[in-house]
């Protein structure tokens, strides 16, 4: 015995009185329950399950198995049991709105454009479908446009069966070759199209509310568009609303003004940037010629360097312009670069130091991570040594 759907013929139902057949536990504490009766719609077609409860206790997903519907709910129930099973009605709402919604706009687009339907799939905050070709976002927005006048036309949503035999002699959008006994079920958009479909759909069209494309993107050969129908549009609707008015706030700007506002900002970021990069290189000059006079001489050359308040350009600079006037000379600097401590080595062209084992003994002293090769190496740490540079200046 199976489970008679009753979601199948009387959408509106969402309180039935059932008989359990079947109780398995299962390995997460829940319980696999099946009844002689169900209104839940489970999982499939690319429809999300509904939810819902028996008696007291929660469904938690319905899923197909076998042609019949299996529960799982949070308690357990004896065989023969009878239990009321309650679906979770604005959640089917929604999603009757996204699975109506998503027929139409499938409708406009190949109506419109001759683009197919190959792949649809219902997550919990957008719906997509995926076309057999690329779109032009204009091409987007005019099927977007035919499908809400579908919406507010209201044309009605009949659904009904059919025989494999009759179903050839339909005009459907998609047929489903699989299908070849029993009675097939056919929905049928007033002013739209019929197209086979196990799920669950508004009665009227314009339930649907409102269909909204939200992004359109290339996808294997076609493209995959994602879309929101009814009570997710007007979420979607409201917390963009809500991020660009706050955006807008932020900026001292009307809504409409956000992005020139951002592009104002973006260049006086671009010129701060380059005023600075200018003030570091200054600053870098400076530097050079102060470390020039204070080398820490070792047994095989010369080790300029220390402390340097500029950023990680400059003090590359400094150890190449320290390198270039003295050959002979290992240069490693360290500096702050935006909150993060870097250093940085150079080996002039006839330094006979070594910058990788140079940076070894800089990452023991100051619990640095970095490295490099023989000429250049760099690193970054988090604390500035309490006694400063020199003493470690002359273990290089
Ligand atoms: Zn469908």
């Amino acid at each position: 015995m199976s489970c008679k759907k009753l979601y199948l013929e009387n959408m509106d139902c969402m309180q039935v009185t059932a008989c359990v057949i079947g109780c398995t536990a299962r390995s997460d504490g829940s319980y696999d329950i099946e009844t002689d009766v169900t209104p839940l719609f489970p999982e499939g077609g690319g429809q999300r399950s509904d939810i819902g409860m028996m008696n007291d206790a929660d469904i938690l997903h319905c899923r197909e198995e076998n042609g019949t519907v299996i529960h799982q709910v949070t308690s357990a129930f004896a065989v023969d049991e009878t239990v009321e099973i309650r679906v979770n009605a604005p959640l089917r709402r929604l999603h009757t709105q996204q699975h109506t919604g998503e027929h139409i706009l499938s409708f406009a687009y190949q109506k419109l454009f001759g683009a197919v339907n190959v792949g649809f799939h219902m997550s919990e905050d957008v719906v997509t479908i995926d076309l057999d070709r690329m779109l032009t976002p204009e091409q987007v927005a005019e099927g977007e446009l035919y499908a809400n006048e579908l919406l507010w036309n209201n044309g009605e949503v009949k659904i009904y069966t059919v025989t494999a035999e009759e179903m050839q002699t339909l005009p459907l959008r998609k047929k489903n070759e699989k299908l070849t006994g029993g009675d097939i079920r056919i929905v049928e958009i007033e002013g739209g199209e019929m197209c086979t479909c196990c799920g669950t759909h508004c009665n009227m069209t314009g339930q649907v509310g409102m269909i909204k494309v939200l992004e359109h993107i290339k996808y294997k050969q076609g493209c995959r568009i994602t879309f929101a129908c009814g009570e997710l549009a007007l979420r979607w609707f409201a917390m963009e609303n809500d991020m660009l008015r706050k955006t807008a706030a932020k900026l001292s700007v009307k809504p409409d003004g956000v992005p020139e506002a951002l592009q104002r900002k973006e260049e006086q970021i671009s010129a701060v940037h380059a005023v600075l990069r200018q003030k570091n290189m200054q600053l870098a000059a400076i530097y050079t010629e102060k470390l020039m006079k204070a080398s820490a001489e070792t047994e095989n050359g010369p080790v300029y360097g220390g402390y340097v308040p500029v950023d990680t350009d400059a003090a590359k600079r400094i150890a190449e312009q320290l390198c270039e006037a003295e050959p002979t000379a290992l240069a490693a600097l360290f500096c702050d670069d935006g909150g993060r401590y870097r250093y940085f080595c150079m080996a002039g062209e006839k330094c006979e130091k070594n910058c990788r084992d140079a940076a070894k003994v800089i990452n023991a002293a100051l619990s640095a991570k970095g490295g490099g090769n023989p000429k250049t190496a760099q690193g970054s740490f988090e604390a500035l040594p309490a006694d400063g540079f020199e003493a470690l200046l002359k273990t290089l």
